[in-house]
């Protein structure tokens, strides 16, 4: 007969979420960063379908973003990239990217990465409550946002200092579109990838 082990280490996985449209050297120096603060053994991205707070807004295919997504983070062993959100489609609540994810897998403790400006509005997202209870949440600081904590969960959300990025989706967007360049703001073969399938170009 098999003995469950009294003392299983469970296995300290991140989760950075995002539309990574594209993703650029914020989101990687965050979830970086907070994998080293948190001895995490793994942070998985996950690519966003629809995002709740940009409905309506014209946004790049999500194989495009997936794929973007693997190039960026496949140098480095503690990265990785799931299909769930793009795959269940619709418009991705974190709920169900933590639930598909982990289910209810005991030996997974989880942590989901957001940038001070997501973390603001944290109250706002489908099932807050149960949400707070799936994952430890982890806000990171972003320039031009506040880093700052709802009182409801305060105590209950850790915050990290990350190298200042001063970096956002939009301004690559609108760098591509205008022609200028994005060259050490995403990684290289993001660059390349955006050059090669004509992405941004209005
Ligand atoms: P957009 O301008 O399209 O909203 P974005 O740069 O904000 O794009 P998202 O995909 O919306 O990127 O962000 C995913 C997550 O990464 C969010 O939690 C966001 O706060 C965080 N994040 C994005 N950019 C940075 C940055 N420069 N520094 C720290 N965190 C960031
Ligand atoms: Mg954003």
């Amino acid at each position: 007969e098999q003995k469950s082990n009294p003392c299983p280490k469970k296995k300290r996985i991140g989760v950075m979420g995002g539309t990574f449209d594209p993703i650029h050297h914020g989101h990687l120096v965050a979830a970086s960063g907070v994998q080293a603060a948190f001895n995490l053994d793994e942070v998985i991205f996950v690519p966003a379908a629809t995002q709740p707070f940009k409905q309506g807004r014209k946004i790049t295919a999500a194989e495009d973003r997936y794929l973007m997504t693997v190039i960026a983070t496949a140098s480095n062993p503690r990265f990785s990239v799931s299909r769930v959100d793009i795959d269940r489609g619709g418009v991705t609540y974190t709920v169900d990217t933590l639930t598909d994810l982990f289910g209810t897998c005991e030996e997974v403790e989880a942590f989901f990465i957001t940038g001070a400006d997501a973390l603001a509005r944290i109250l706002e997202w489908k099932d807050a409550k149960k949400l707070l209870e799936m994952a430890h949440f982890v806000g990171v600081t972003r320039p031009g946002y506040k880093l700052d904590v709802p009182e409801e969960i305060q105590g209950r959300v850790s915050l990290v200092e990350v190298p200042a990025m001063a970096i956002s989706s939009t301004d690559c967007r609108t760098r591509v579109q205008e022609g200028q360049p994005v060259w050490y703001l995403v990684p290289d073969g993001v660059v390349q990838y955006i050059q090669k399938n004509e992405l941004y170009k209005q």
